[in-house]
This record gives structure tokens, C-alpha cells and sequence, in this order.
């Protein structure tokens, strides 16, 4: 097994949103790897660009940010030959470690475009090493910039920031400096390939929390009907609990609610809304035990949501 920190760059649609291919916002003009043994140890590292089909002018903020123009990409690869050499350079068992949640996602979409998604199963595991910094560091999941991290961690920097493989490569500097239990613990999942079905479900227990990944929906509505979606299990003593609040929403992606476990105290549980591409939904459901402060806050949250819709019905009625 080995660990893959991965690093990419991408163009956006240089004429405006209203122009831009749907199925592929971001094309990926640049893959950096590092390979590390499972001692966190170097061992070799990885670097393509790649040849821009879909948008051939540079956007200004990638110009401005990777400092590279089109001449330089020209001399890239096909994306699906870079891919392929990425996966083969990877080797079979691998686990793949990323700065912040979007790359892995960035790269199926791509991937999905050159329909060359089938090369790699999804959902899939990885380490979000922004978020396990975070939760390590600052004891909360922040999103600290890779530089910041790397200041903050007095790592030496011989390198500038925003190429894929520099970025990758202080990413694994700033993974060397993890706390080993830690990492291992709070794994991320992405979930592009998202289940399809009952059976693919996905459900995790991590030190604090548990989180659980369900199948597809034809509507939020038809979601947040599903007996497994609303149901709020204790994730210590597997008993289930009843809400004292139940789901309610603050906006149309996220839901909340408050139970309370006799042994364990108050749950509370958060369910966020996914779309996937085909337009269809599935829940990210994370349940997690709090202190009586965050309880209250969540029955105060209700309250007041509950309070202001009665006032407007009321100003509706004058
Ligand atoms: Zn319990």
C-alpha cells in the first residue's frame, strides 16, 4: 500500500460562467504526485500537464494564480493519457491524500467527461489533509490555506506555491507532521460516484461522530421521507433514539435535529442535501454527540425559525 498526495491544477471558462461546458467547469491542466511508503517516508514523485481541449484561453484568476499561459500547455498530454499514467504510476493498493475536498472530485468529473470513469471506483476513501490539520491543530475543521500550514508547521519552503507538484509536495511535508492516530481516524469519503444503491449505502463511525452516505432520490422530498435518513441511532450504544427536535431545515440543503441518548447525552443530527450531475439527490447524514450548550442552541435555532414563519403568515393575513 501506498499513500498518493495529489495536487491539480485547472482552467475555468475564460469568457464567463454563462459560457462554460456544464459538464466540465474545470479542466484540469496539471497533475502533481508524491508516492510515500506507509512509514510517510518519500518515495518518488509524478508530473504532467496537460493539454487543454475545452477551453483554450487561459482564465485570468488561473493565469494570475499558476502563472503559466497556453504556449507552455501545448506541449502537454491528451488528459487521458495523463490519466493513465497517473493510475499506472500510482500502483495497485493505493490511498489517496489531498489538500481540502475538491481534487478527487475535480478529477472524476474530468475523468467522467473523456468517459474514462470507469478506470477508478468510487466512492472513495481519501485524506483531506486540510481538514486533519485542522482538527489537529486548531481543534476544529477549519480551511487553512497549504501555506499557512506549512508556516504554521516551520516547514522550510524551496518551492513557490500553486503547481501541482509543489503543492502536492508540501502537502505530504505537511502530512509527515500529522499525528498518525489521528490521520488514520478522520478519513474522508467522496462520494462523486455517489451510492446508487440500498446496498452501497455508507456508513462510518469516526472517534466523535458518524456519518452515513445513503443512496439516490428522485427529490429532497422523497429523501427526507426515507425512514433511514431521518432515523437518529446513539453511534455508542447503537440504541434508537427518539428526537426531541425534529429535522427542520434552515435552508433547502440542511437539516437538523436533537436527540437525546439516556446513557449518552444529546445527538445532535445533520443531514446536507447532495446533487449529483444527473440531477438526482442523496443525504450526508452526520450524527454527533454534543454538550447541553450546542443542544440548546439547536432547540433555540428552531424556535426562532419556527417564530419567524408564523410572523409572515401573520403579516400575509394583514
Ligand atoms: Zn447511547
Amino acid at each position: 500500500m501506498s499513500y498518493i498526495v495529489f495536487d491539480l491544477e485547472w482552467n475555468q471558462c475564460p469568457y464567463g460562467k454563462e459560457k462554460e461546458v456544464a459538464s466540465i467547469p474545470f479542466e484540469i491542466i496539471e497533475i502533481g504526485a508524491v508516492k510515500l511508503d506507509q512509514d510517510l517516508k518519500i518515495l518518488d514523485t509524478f508530473h504532467r500537464l496537460i493539454k487543454p481541449t475545452v477551453y483554450k484561453k487561459m482564465h485570468f484568476r488561473t493565469k494570475e494564480i499558476i502563472r503559466m499561459d497556453m504556449e507552455e500547455l501545448e506541449s502537454g498530454l491528451p488528459f487521458h493519457q495523463a490519466m493513465e499514467d497517473f493510475l499506472i504510476w500510482g500502483g495497485e493498493e493505493v490511498e489517496y491524500c489531498t489538500w481540502g475536498a475538491l481534487d478527487l472530485t475535480e478529477l472524476q468529473r474530468n475523468m467522467k467527461y473523456y468517459h474514462l470513469l470507469d478506470m477508478i471506483k468510487g466512492p472513495i476513501p481519501y485524506y483531506d489533509i486540510q481538514k486533519i490539520f485542522g482538527i489537529e491543530f486548531e481543534k476544529k475543521k477549519t480551511s487553512r490555506s497549504l501555506e499557512w500550514a506549512v508556516d504554521y508547521l516551520k516547514i522550510e519552503k524551496n518551492n513557490g506555491f500553486h503547481h501541482a507538484l509543489d503543492d502536492a509536495y508540501y502537502t505530504a511535508l505537511v502530512m509527515q507532521k500529522l499525528d498518525r492516530d489521528i490521520l488514520e481516524a478522520y478519513y474522508s469519503i467522496d462520494c462523486y460516484q455517489n451510492p446508487k444503491t440500498k446496498k452501497e449505502e455508507i456508513e462510518v463511525v469516526f472517534p466523535d461522530y458518524s456519518k452515513y452516505i445513503s443512496r439516490e432520490f428522485n427529490s429532497k422530498e422523497e429523501a427526507m421521507k426515507d425512514r433511514k435518513v431521518l432515523n437518529t441511532k446513539c453511534y455508542v450504544c447503537r440504541k434508537n433514539l427518539k428526537r426531541r427536535v425534529k429535522w427542520f431545515s434552515v435552508n433547502t440543503k440542511n437539516h437538523f435535529s436533537l436527540s437525546y441518548c439516556p446513557k449518552h447525552g444529546f445527538l445532535k443530527g445533520k443531514i446536507r442535501m447532495k446533487r449529483t450531475d444527473e440531477g438526482k439527490y442523496y443525504v450526508v447524514k452526520t450524527l454527533k454527540l454534543v454538550g447541553e450548550e450546542e443542544a440548546m442552541r439547536i432547540q433555540a435555532k428552531q424556535e426562532m425559525l419556527r417564530l419567524k414563519r408564523q410572523l409572515k403568515r401573520q403579516k400575509g393575513k394583514i
